[in-house]
């Protein structure tokens, strides 16, 4: 299974993509975005294109 890769060095810790997230995959952390449940993630790449800065990366197969 597949899950989000967040570019620490890159996320801002916006939220958009924990907002974005319709499987509440993702959390901010500290002050960048965190995989919290990746068993939930379906791969849907929404969070990959809404994410400002390019940081997170979905692997869809
Ligand atoms: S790919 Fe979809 S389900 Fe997975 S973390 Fe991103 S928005 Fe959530
Ligand atoms: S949308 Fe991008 S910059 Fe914003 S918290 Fe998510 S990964 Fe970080």
């Amino acid at each position: 299974m597949a899950q989000p890769y967040i570019d620490t060095d890159e996320c801002s810790g916006c939220g958009i993509c924990v907002d974005t997230c319709p499987n509440g995959v993702l959390d901010i952390v500290g002050s960048t975005a965190s995989v919290i449940n990746e068993d939930a993630c379906d791969e849907c790449g929404e969070c990959m294109e809404e994410c400002p800065l390019g940081a997170i990366e979905v692997d869809e197969d």
